[in-house]
């Protein structure tokens, strides 16, 4: 017997997400513990017309779980760890869609594996890390979900279900896909036909490509496609050792220079070098570089004082090492502060654990003094997502830095500067602020679009950000994206108000 509530006081945790966005509902939340479960609530939710939500752990930040009527599918019992193996530059493992990211982590960890997507928030599941395309800090170098997925068990909305494994099926030419099923029907379906922006980081709308995996399509579908049952995941060694800093500066244009120079000799090295983390470089190769502004570090002098009295902006890097190599890397980055005129003598470096979870608390404490302050306005926070290409950044930051100066809201900018992707946080004060900040948020969706840039490159659109992708991909590609959810979900049930409007279902 499946496990299903109905009592308001039960089901009242999944009616949100940390979008905050109010007004959620839904009559009944199941909880499948098998893909036979899942297609058994998937099939009558079809036969019935009725919207499934699917849910995972509700760390998603633009309402993407949030239910507007009909069942919610929880995904909290497909929580299993099936297999964990060892193999040859790595391993694989195979895991249920409701295993907690921080529990797969810590198990990983004891196995000396490392499996590279690091969103902040790690109490996230594993299917929806799939179902949004996760990054995190980390994903400068290691890419985001969807280069660690090599197989999926999906359950689609008709009740069949789909195993798909990386490599086996792929797109034609044109754009037109065909997947097999075990009843004996085809599904057929075209890609929609829009380019992608030429960015690092992606998460908007549906992953298309000339030629591609299928696999792909289902991967950052905000579960409009598919529900995630079961992954097989790629596994890396663990590094060995890593090499962590904040580094503070008198000037931006100086900071800028560093990450300039940071980012393309870590692009470089990894060009010449491919990734192998047991090969550990002998070069500059961060894996995280993360920006904070003035604001940010405003914010953070509350707490720590060692904060340097005249830093206009900080960064963060991680780059991991071998104990050959810890001490000539040290020396490479501390002439790249050198050069670029870091305040190198009131900068922290860490070589030890312990030392490291200092400078990420440091790290993760600027969302916490954020929402301290959300809570104290009684607003919620406008964040921008966006990511540009490498050329256009500097453009993008002095247009996010002006526009912000000029309005004289409270903000923050911070976040995966290493990807050209930072968070530009507007803490409007009361409601006419607020209405202002979404405003700015429109101009820098725009200029992100006209420059080549994603209007998210990670926590996808869910339903706060359907006008933004509307502004990025146009009216016409998203009727395409909804008939090709309709070849995957007829009756359109699954993920209702996802990606797009209803009505074009
Ligand atoms: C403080 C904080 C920091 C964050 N930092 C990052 C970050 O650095 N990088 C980043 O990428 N994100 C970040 N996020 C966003 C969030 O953690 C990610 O989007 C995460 O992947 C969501 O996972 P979840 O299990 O909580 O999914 P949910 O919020 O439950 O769902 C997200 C979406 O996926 C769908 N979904 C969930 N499970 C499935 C499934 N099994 N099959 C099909 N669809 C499914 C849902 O319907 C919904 O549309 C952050 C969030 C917070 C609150």
């Amino acid at each position: 017997m499946m496990l299903s509530k109905s009592d308001p006081d039960e089901i009242q945790s999944f009616m949100s997400d940390a979008s905050y966005l109010p007004g959620g509902f839904a009559s009944r939340v199941m909880f499948p513990d098998s893909a036979a479960q899942v297609t058994e609530v998937l099939a009558t939710a079809t036969r019935e017309g009725t919207p499934v939500t699917v849910s995972g752990a509700g760390t998603g930040t633009v309402a993407g779980r949030v239910p507007f009527g009909g069942y919610v599918l929880a995904t909290d019992r497909l929580n299993q760890i099936k297999s964990i193996v060892k193999e040859e530059g790595g391993g694989r493992a195979v895991v249920g869609a409701g295993v907690r990211l921080a529990d797969f982590q810590r198990l990983l960890e004891t196995k000396a594996l490392l499996y590279p997507p690091d969103p902040t928030e790690r109490s996230c599941f594993i299917g929806g890390n799939i179902a949004t395309n996760a990054s995190g800090a980390r994903t400068f170098k290691y890419g985001p979900t969807r280069n660690y997925v090599e197989r999926l068990t999906l359950a689609l909305a008709t009740g069949d279900i789909v195993d798909l494994r990386r490599g086996e099926l792929r797109a034609d030419a044109a754009g037109r896909i065909e997947i097999p099923l075990e009843s004996g029907r085809t599904i057929e379906a075209r890609l929609p036909s829009y380019l992608m922006p030429q960015v690092r980081k992606h998460a908007s709308g549906y992953y298309v490509e000339p030629g591609m995996d299928v696999l792909d399509l289902f991967i950052g579908s905000e579960g409009t496609l598919g529900v995630v049952v079961e992954a097989e995941l790629r596994l890396l060694p663990k590094p060995q050792g890593i090499l962590s800093g904040v580094i503070f500066f008198a000037s931006n244009e100086s900071l800028l220079g560093f990450v300039a120079e940071a980012r393309s000799a870590s692009l470089k090295t990894r060009q010449r070098e491919p990734t192998t983390v047991e090969s550990s470089s002998t070069s500059i190769d961060a894996r995280a570089l993360e920006y904070f502004d003035s604001e940010s570090l405003s914010f953070l002098k509350q707490k720590y004082e060692a904060v340097p009295a005249g830093s206009v902006g900080a960064l963060f890097f991680e780059q991991e090492t071998t104990s050959e190599t810890e001490e000539l890397l040290m020396t490479e980055w501390l002439a790249l502060l050198e050069r670029h005129q870091a305040m190198a003598d009131e900068s922290w470096f860490a070589t030890t654990e312990q030392d490291q979870e200092k400078l990420r608390e440091f790290r993760h404490q600027l969302p916490v003094l954020m929402n301290e302050w959300f809570a104290r306005y009684k607003q919620r926070k406008v964040s921008t997502d966006m990511a540009v290409p490498d050329e256009e950044f500097h453009g993008m930051m002095s247009f996010y830095e002006n526009t912000l100066q000029a309005s004289g809201l409270k903000h923050t900018i911070f976040g995966h500067i290493g990807d050209n992707h930072v968070h530009v946080n507007i803490l409007p004060r009361d409601d006419a602020e607020a209405a202002r900040a979404r405003e700015i948020y429109m101009q820098f969706v725009r200029r992100a679009v006209k420059v080549g840039g994603t209007v998210s490159a990670e926590h996808g659109i869910g339903k706060l950000k359907r006008e933004y992708l509307r502004e990025m991909y146009g009216e016409e590609h998203l009727r395409e994206m909804a008939a090709l959810k309709r070849a995957f979900d007829p009756g359109g049930i699954l993920g209702r108000g996802n990606l797009f409007q209803e009505e074009l279902l």
